[in-house]
């Protein structure tokens, strides 16, 4: 992780989620995080996350954002997936936006973390499955599902430490999309801890 200002937050003492870190790829897979603070839907990358809901058929947040961006030909093809149980990902066409694909993950309602983790790990399981080098992600159920922010920050930076561990030679980049000051202030103090460069 290369660009950190910083931290205005203090990096509460959580564990680093469950994780155990291979440090010998730390360098590896510094390369390949970046955060990006802004709107998802403008990123030309391989895949954008949506944090949907279980119907697929778009809401508010990110997810009619992406709605919006994508245009009535995304509806269409959500219409044909029959929903999405949480913690489950499915992929789409991304139409009017600049990435190649969309995966739609559906977050739980609520602190439950073995629900947030399977987002994370199912929707990096759809990039690899597509062959998906570069994938964003924004801050899937903080939003309107109220996780608590920095709780789920620690569940994606582990599970994407994780991933990369496992498949670094797969990805290109992984893009944490923080739309809200709160989530730049807890990533830009988390990430070093995920993804220490020296
Ligand atoms: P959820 O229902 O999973 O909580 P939300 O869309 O309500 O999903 O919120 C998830 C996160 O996405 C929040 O941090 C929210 O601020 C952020 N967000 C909203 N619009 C966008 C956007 N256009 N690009 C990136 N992130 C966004």
């Amino acid at each position: 992780y290369a660009s950190i200002k910083k931290a205005t937050l203090p990096a509460k003492k959580q564990t680093l989620s469950d994780i155990v870190i291979d440090n010998s790829k730390n360098e590896i897979l510094a390369e390949k995080i970046s955060i990006y603070i802004g709107d998802i839907t403008h990123l030309e990358v391989d895949a954008i996350v949506n944090a949907a809901n279980k119907s697929l058929l778009g809401g508010g947040g990110v997810d009619g954002a992406i709605h919006r961006g994508a245009g009535k030909y995304l509806l269409a093809e959500c219409k044909t997936l029959g929903g999405c149980e949480t913690g489950e990902a499915k992929i789409t066409g991304s139409y009017q936006l600049p990435s190649k694909y969309i995966i739609h993950t559906v977050g739980p309602v609520g602190e439950k973390p073995g629900y947030l983790r399977n987002c994370y790990e199912n929707s990096l399981k759809l990039a690899l499955e597509n062959n998906l080098r570069s994938i964003a992600f924004p801050c899937i159920s903080t939003g309107i599902y109220h996780y608590p922010n920095e709780a789920a920050a620690h569940i994606a930076a582990g599970v994407v430490r994780k991933k990369l561990e496992e498949h670094a030679d797969k990805f290109d980049r992984v893009i944490f999309c923080l739309f809200l000051d709160i989530d730049t202030n807890i990533y830009e103090s988390i990430l070093q801890s995920y993804f220490p460069l020296k």
